[in-house]
C-alpha cells in the first residue's frame, strides 16, 4: 500500500488490453506520476487496492469486465472511490459519454491517442486533485495540516509505532488569553498572530513531526520516534520559549505564552481519540496551574477529568429536568427590625436527596458555559417568586448572583429585560450581585452595561466587597447601590482588629458615597451589635435566617412580622 497518501508523487493506473495504447499512455504520463498497468478489470481492482491510484485511465471495451463495470466497482469501494476516472475510448456516441459520466467517470481521452493531448488531460486532473487535497487537508489561514490530515498521519504513525514498538507523543498547545487579544484587538490581528505562531512552531519542529492547527488557537503536534520522555520535555520547553519571544505584529509588540498538554502512545492511549482526550486533560491541568507551562498526562489528571466530566453531564441533565432549586436568605434591617430583601441562592438536590453546594458546581458551570442557562433559570425563578410575594403584599427586593461569565455574555442585558417582562416584576425589586472581578477586566464595558441596567431601574450590588484587588475609584464612577461586606471580615471581626478596622473603613466609605451597606455571614449577636455600632444596619446571616425554600420563606415572612414586635 502507498505508505503515505500525501506523498507528493501521484499514482496513475492504466487499464487497457491494447498494448499499443498502454505504451502511448505510459509515455504520455510517465513523467507526471508513478504508473501502474493492468490489462483487465479483475487485475485492475487488485492493483488499485494495492497502489491507491489518484487517476485511473480506463479503456471501455475490454474482454471480461467492461470499463463501465470496473468504474462502478471502483466507485463502490470506499478505499478507491476518490480516484478520478478518465475513460479512454474510440467511441464517439453521446450515449456512451453519458453512461460513462453516470458511472462516475469525469473525462474522456479520445482514441486514436495523441501523447500531448493525453498528457494535458491528465495533468489538468492531477492539478485539480492537488488543489482539492490542499483545501481538504490544510488550514486555510496558516497553511498547516488540519485535523483531517493530522488524523491520517496519526493513523499511519500509530501503525508504524506498533510495528517497531516505538512511542509517539501528542502535544496539544493552546495560547494563553488568545480570546482576550482577539476580542480586544480584532480578528485580523488575531489572524496575524496565529500565522506567526504557526511559523514559529513549524520552524521549531523536526520535519518528521506534524504541526497541525485544529481551529481557534489550538495546535496539535505529533512527535514521532520518541526515545525518552526527557527529550520530549526539552522539546516542549523549547516550543514554549519560542512562543514567548516578543512578537511584532502591525507595529505592536505582543508577548504571548501557551500551555501544552502531552499524552504518549502507548502509555496513555491506543488511538487518536484517547490520546487527544488525555492531552486535553493534561492541557486543562496546565492551564489551571497558570500560564506558560506544560503537563504530561497522568492517572490523577485522568480521574480529575473523569470526575469533572461526570459532574458536567449531571449538571446538564439537572438543567434539562429542572431540578435546580432556588433558596432564599432574608436580609434584615436590624435597627428597624424588619426584613429588607432577600438573596436567591441556587441549590442542587441530587437523586440521593443530598444538596450540593454551589461552590462545588458553579466554577465548572462557568467554565463550560452552562452557567448561562442555569443563571437564567435562577433569575427567572427569583423574579417570579419576588412577584408572588409582591402580589401577597410583601414588597421584597431579590438579590441574584451574576457570574462574570453571564455578565460578559452579549445577550445578558436582553436576557434580564426579557425575564423582567415575563415575570412582571418591577425592576427596582431586582438587585444583581456582581463581584469586583466582573469590573476588573474591562471597566468601560462594565460601566456601559451597568448604566443600561440602571436605566431599566435594576439595582446593582457589589458582592464579597473587600476581597477583590480592584481600584476603589470605580466606586464613584459606576452606578452602584449596595456594598456587601464579605463574610470573611465579619467572621473574624471580634478577634481580629484589622478585620474590624476594614469593616469600619468600608462603612465610612459607603456612607460617604451614599451606598447601602450589607454585612454578610452574621452568625451571632456580638457580631450584629458590633456591626450596628460601626454603622452597618443591614445584615444577612445564619443568626437571622438560613437560606430556605420559597414555601418556607413565605411561612417565615408571616412569622417574622409577628416576631418583630416581641
Ligand atoms: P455568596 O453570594 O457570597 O452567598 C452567600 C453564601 O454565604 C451562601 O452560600 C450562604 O448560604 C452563605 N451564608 C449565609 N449566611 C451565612 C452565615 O451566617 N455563615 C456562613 N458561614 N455562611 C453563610 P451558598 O448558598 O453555599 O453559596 C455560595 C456561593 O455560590 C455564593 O456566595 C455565590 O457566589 C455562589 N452562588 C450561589 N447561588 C448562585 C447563583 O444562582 N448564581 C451564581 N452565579 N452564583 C451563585
Ligand atoms: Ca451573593
Ligand atoms: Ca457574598
Amino acid at each position: 500500500m502507498a505508505e503515505n497518501r500525501f506523498d507528493p508523487t501521484p499514482v496513475i493506473l492504466i487499464v487497457d488490453d491494447q498494448t499499443n495504447d498502454v505504451r502511448i499512455l505510459q509515455e504520455a504520463v510517465g513523467e507526471l506520476a508513478q504508473v501502474h498497468v493492468a490489462d483487465d478489470g479483475r487485475m485492475a481492482l487488485e492493483v488499485a487496492r494495492f497502489c491507491r491510484p489518484d487517476v485511473v485511465l480506463l479503456d471501455i471495451e475490454m474482454p471480461g469486465m467492461s470499463g463501465f463495470e470496473l468504474c462502478r466497482l471502483i466507485k463502490a469501494d470506499a478505499k478507491l472511490c476518490d480516484a478520478a476516472i478518465l475513460f479512454v475510448s474510440a467511441h464517439t456516441h453521446t450515449e456512451n459519454e453519458i453512461q460513462a459520466l453516470e458511472q462516475g467517470g469525469i473525462d474522456f481521452i479520445q482514441k486514436p491517442l495523441s501523447i500531448p493531448v493525453a498528457r494535458a488531460h491528465v495533468r489538468a486532473h492531477l492539478n485539480l486533485r492537488a488543489e482539492a487535497k490542499r483545501l481538504a487537508y490544510f488550514d486555510a489561514l496558516t497553511g498547516l495540516p488540519n485535523h483531517m490530515l493530522l488524523r491520517d498521519r496519526v493513523e499511519q504513525m500509530l501503525q508504524k509505532a506498533r510495528r517497531s514498538k516505538s512511542r509517539l507523543a501528542l502535544l496539544l498547545l493552546d495560547l494563553d488569553n488568545f480570546k482576550g487579544i482577539n476580542d480586544s484587538l480584532g480578528h485580523s490581528t488575531g489572524d496575524l498572530i496565529l500565522k506567526e505562531v504557526s511559523q514559529r512552531l513549524s520552524t521549531a519542529s523536526r520535519g518528521v513531526d506534524t504541526v497541525s492547527r485544529q481551529g481557534g488557537d489550538e495546535f496539535v503536534i505529533l512527535v514521532t520516534d520518541l526515545q525518552r520522555s526527557e527529550n520530549i520535555s526539552d522539546y516542549v520547553q523549547r516550543l514554549l520559549e519560542i512562543i514567548a519571544l516578543p512578537m511584532n505584529i502591525a507595529g505592536n509588540r505582543f508577548d504571548l505564552s501557551a500551555c501544552i498538554g502531552i499524552s504518549v502512545f502507548p502509555d496513555d492511549g491506543e488511538d487518536l481519540e484517547a490520546l487527544y482526550r488525555q492531552a486535553d486533560a493534561a492541557m486543562y491541568q496546565a492551564k489551571q496551574e497558570g500560564r506558560n507551562r506544560y503537563r504530561f498526562f497522568s492517572q490523577s489528571i485522568e480521574s480529575d477529568a473523569r470526575a469533572r466530566h461526570l459532574l458536567e453531564s449531571h449538571m446538564r441533565s439537572a438543567l434539562e429536568s429542572g431540578v435546580f432549586e432556588v433558596f432564599y436568605q432574608l436580609r434584615f434591617d436590624v435597627r428597624h427590625a424588619q426584613s429588607r430583601g432577600m438573596e436567591a441562592l441556587i441549590r442542587w438536590r441530587r437523586d440521593s436527596g443530598e444538596l450540593v453546594s454551589p461552590a462545588a458546581f458553579i466554577p465548572l458551570a462557568e467554565e463550560t458555559g452552562l452557567i448561562i442557562p442555569i443563571g437564567k433559570q435562577v433569575l427567572h425563578k427569583a423574579c417570579s417568586d419576588a412577584k408572588t410575594l409582591l402580589d401577597r403584599g410583601q414588597r421584597l427586593c431579590v438579590g441574584v448572583n451574576i457570574s462574570v461569565v453571564q455578565f460578559r455574555e452579549e445577550s445578558f442585558l436582553d436576557m434580564v429585560k426579557g425575564v423582567l417582562k415575563e415575570t412582571a416584576l418591577p425592576p427596582e425589586l431586582l438587585e444583581l450581585e456582581i463581584t469586583e472581578g466582573v469590573l476588573a477586566r474591562d471597566i468601560d464595558q462594565a460601566r456601559s452595561l451597568l448604566e443600561a441596567l440602571k436605566q431599566m431601574g435594576v439595582r446593582i450590588a457589589i458582592d464579597d466587597f473587600g476581597t477583590g484587588y480592584s481600584s476603589l475609584s470605580y466606586l464613584k464612577k459606576l452606578p452602584i447601590d449596595v456594598l456587601k461586606i464579605d463574610q470573611s471580615f465579619v467572621r473574624d471581626m471580634l478577634t481580629d482588629h484589622s478585620d474590624a478596622a476594614i469593616i469600619e473603613a468600608i462603612v465610612r466609605m459607603g456612607q460617604a458615597l451614599d451606598l447601602e451597606l450589607v454585612a454578610e455571614g452574621v452568625e451571632n449577636l456580638e457580631q450584629a451589635e458590633k456591626l450596628l455600632a460601626l454603622g452597618c444596619e443591614l445584615m444577612q446571616g445564619f443568626y437571622y435566617c438560613r437560606p430556605m425554600p420559597f414555601e418556607q420563606l413565605c411561612a417565615c415572612l408571616g412569622l417574622t412580622s409577628a416576631r418583630e414586635h416581641q
